[in-house]
């Protein structure tokens, strides 16, 4: 059965085995990054809203949960900025409360962090993940695009104060586009923001999956590791390029919907398929292969290898 609101689980590069939550219609964002793997934003707002009930929401998870699979984490994350939805402080209360063994963490961009209402809701969640890439205002709408009325000294100032509150673990992801962020000006900015915010661990990341917009290439080896030995903390890492090898998957979840359901929020490779899946690659090329005939899927050359990606309708772009 296709779930609305809860994918995968899905093998991620920064968390191991995720099982995604998705409160987000596609796709309403704060940002409308080049390096969106979602494609653009059609709706850019800072309003929170309940875009789906709690409740809602968490029917779909229990019947995932109820067989306790194995995670490493349950990862709010999807079409969108998930701290837009109001109903993302009830979920986690909810998975905090019916289902407290699990890891609980948020990929946000760090946007509404300055909100104190988006301040409470996450301060139960075990890891915060927001993204900074540059402190210059020119930099992070080249990057970013973000909503007109947000600044980039109003975001860092609100990750400082959420940081000031949280005592859960929050990771720093500082995405690195080479030639935008990669100056020594760029660097010591950053260096000198991550020191005022104080992370727990700070993760760089860079291009991986086929982004929104054509011109962000992504970073080589050579440049992340002169980008972390210029910001030389000790917690600081480069997200790994090599996903691990998953445990079995929900067994309920047929293949065909698995796999439609995985690459509706992330573009995947046959081999991040077999290995979220457990099929094998001949099984996963079959049903891509049938994706492809029907028009369903298209397929795109990476660094990395041939991603696949769910062919989206034509959405109205109003951001
Ligand atoms: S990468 Fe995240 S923050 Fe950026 S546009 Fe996509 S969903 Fe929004």
């Amino acid at each position: 059965m296709i779930q609305k609101h809860v994918f995968g689980p899905v093998l991620s590069r920064r968390l191991g085995l995720s099982l995604g939550v998705d409160l987000i219609p596609f796709k309403v964002c704060s940002y409308d990054c080049a390096y969106c793997e979602c494609g653009h934003t059609t709706q850019k707002t800072l309003a929170r809203r309940t875009f789906f009930p709690a409740d809602e929401v968490m029917a779909e998870l229990r019947t995932v949960l109820s067989s306790r699979p194995a995670l490493d984490s349950i990862t709010f994350a999807g079409s969108g900025e998930p701290t837009l939805s109001l109903s993302l402080g009830p979920v986690i209360a909810a998975i905090k409360r019916e289902f407290p063994e699990y890891t609980v963490s948020v990929l946000t961009n760090g946007s509404l962090l300055s909100n104190r209402a988006v301040q409470d809701e996450l301060l139960s969640a075990d890891r915060v993940i927001p993204t900074l890439s540059s402190v210059f205002q020119q930099t992070f709408e080249h990057i970013h695009h973000p909503h007109p009325s947000l600044k980039i000294e109003q975001v860092i100032e609100g990750m400082i104060e959420f940081r000031k509150r949280y005592t859960g673990q929050l990771w720093l992801e500082v995405f690195v586009v080479p030639g935008l962020n990669t100056t020594d000006e760029e660097l010591a900015g950053l260096k000198s923001a991550i020191a005022r915010i104080g992370p727990d661990r700070i993760q760089l990341n860079t291009l991986d999956r086929p982004p929104a917009e054509e011109w962000i290439g992504p970073a080589s080896d050579e440049e992340l590791e002169r980008v972390r030995a210029y910001l030389g903390t000790s917690n600081i890492e480069i997200a790994g390029k090599k996903a691990p090898v998953s445990p079995a998957v929900l067994e309920q979840t047929a293949a065909a919907d698995l796999i439609y359901a995985t690459l509706c929020r992330r573009p995947s490779t046959v081999e991040n398929l077999v290995r979220t899946t457990g099929l094998s690659g001949a099984e996963v090329a079959k049903i891509l292969g049938s994706f492809e005939r029907n028009g369903t899927v298209s397929s795109q050359r990476m660094d990395r290898g041939v991603f696949y990606a769910i062919v989206p309708e034509q959405p109205v772009r109003k951001g």
